[in-house]
């Protein structure tokens, strides 16, 4: 990457240096040639003003000595050459575009090559006071010459400016990388860990289908060897079949919720749920389990609304008071507390249930850990439960805490931002 943004950096300074020195060269060369029109301007001006005509040989010799690039001609209004400096001129020259112009305006200018001498001139030409017109030019080349030596100059200055852009790219491009390249390695990183979390629940998930598909796979071939005559017995398989059908339903549940939580699911600006509600729609749809397991279910506390989806809180609640009458004794209790604060709503559920020991107080929140495993066989239960609950809680902004006593109970705190708050924070 750090080759490639040097290179493109050094690609994108050094098409500007280039534009640049070829407008400067091309400016320069244009001020040359004013410069040089200006000359030949002011002596024409310094000419006339010291009336040239009194001696114009003497002119002629003087600027042949000071300037013997130049050529000074003198042409009469008809076009005939009074004096050149080149030599005897017999050509007239009336036709020549300077001439016609200093005739018509004063001023006359052309750049041509010359049919006298054969060479690209500039020539500047005024009509004197005296009627006749003087015309001085000289070569391009010698304009040329200067503008080279200038040129060589320009170049050097580009290259230089260009090794500098060389180095000043290689740094840019390091500066910009640097953090780009530790980004890409960490999200590499990221993925490899992803990947292994995501083969691992695979694995555990093929694992779970396994126990359930086995037993049905026993019971039926049971059935089927024609060993079972009894009917009581019959039925009995039978809706031992329908237990493990069940869990397997329960636990494919449980993970396509896992995974819409992972792929799909994003908090709306308006989601809003009153938690007081919710808890109640949830301690309806377990009543029977609460009755059957002799548990009773308490609600309390503050009117609240936190910015989730009703759904998801629903599942979070459902998935711990559930808990809270499965993990415990009958005549047991389970209380669901809502706690309203400034800034902040705490959602408490209590059990006096068997609790939990200490060194799994950490990973009942992973996925498929269970504490015992025997007893979630007998209740129920695929361990995705609490990995769902944390999930949630994650994806609203909250937290999730949990203490717990073996033999006395567990209780479950959940902290989120009340909506209002929320709502004032997205503005
Ligand atoms: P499961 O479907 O097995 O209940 P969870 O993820 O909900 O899965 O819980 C993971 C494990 O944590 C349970 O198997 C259980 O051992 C333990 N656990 C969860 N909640 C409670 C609770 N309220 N009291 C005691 N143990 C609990």
């Amino acid at each position: 990457m750090k080759r490639r943004l040097t290179t493109y950096f050094f690609l994108i300074a050094a098409l500007g240096i280039a534009l640049s020195s070829l407008f400067g060269v091309w400016a320069y060369r244009d001020r040359e040639i004013s410069a040089a029109r200006q000359t030949l301007v002011e002596l024409l001006d310094l000419m006339d003003a010291q009336n040239y005509y009194t001696d114009p040989e003497a002119w002629a010799v003087q600027l042949q000595e000071a300037a013997p690039d130049k050529r000074l001609t003198i042409i009469a209004p008809d076009g005939t050459v009074l004096s050149d400096t080149y030599g005897e001129v017999t050509e007239n020259h009336a036709d020549r575009p300077e001439v016609i112009s200093a005739l018509e305006t004063g001023w006359g200018e052309a750049e041509r090559k010359s049919e006298t001498t054969g060479e690209t001139l500039l020539y500047e030409a005024k009509q004197f006071t005296d009627g006749n017109i003087g015309r001085i030019s000289m070569p391009i080349s010698s304009i040329n010459a200067l503008f080279f030596q200038g040129l060589v100059g320009f170049l050097v200055a580009a290259a230089v400016a260009l090794v500098l852009t060389l180095l000043l790219a290689r740094k840019l491009a390091q500066k910009t990388a640097q953090p780009l390249e530790e980004k890409e390695e960490a999200l590499e990183q990221e993925g490899e860990k992803l990947q292994i979390v995501r083969s691992e629940f695979a694995a555990n998930v093929s694992h779970e289908l396994k126990t359930p598909l086995t037993s049905i796979k026993g019971f039926t071939d049971m059935m089927n060897s024609g060993m079972v005559k009894d009917p009581e017995d019959q039925k009995r398989f039978i809706s031992m079949i329908g237990v493990e059908v069940d869990r397997l339903i329960e636990l494919i549940n449980d993970v396509l919720k896992i995974s819409e939580l992972e792929s799909v699911v994003m908090p709306q600006p308006d989601d809003r749920a009153d938690v007081l509600d919710v808890a109640e729609e949830c301690r309806t749809a377990l009543e029977q389990a609460a009755q059957d397991g002799k548990i009773t279910v308490n609600i309390s506390g503050d009117d609240a609304q936190v910015a989730m989806a009703p759904s998801r809180l629903r599942e979070l609640l459902t998935n711990l008071m559930e808990n809270g009458i499965k993990y415990n004794e009958p005549g047991g209790r389970v209380d669901v507390t809502v706690k309203r604060e400034a800034d902040k709503v705490d959602i408490v559920v209590k059990d006096t249930g068997i609790g939990i020991p200490k060194e799994s107080q950490e990973r009942v929140f992973e996925r498929f850990y269970r504490v015992d495993k025997g007893r979630t066989r007998k209740t129920g239960g695929t361990g995705l439960g609490l990995a769902i609950v944390k999930h949630i809680v994650l994806l609203y902004g909250g937290t999730i805490s949990l203490e717990s006593t073996p033999g006395k109970g567990s209780t479950f705190t959940m902290t989120f931002r009340p909506a209002e708050e929320s709502a004032k924070a997205a503005q």
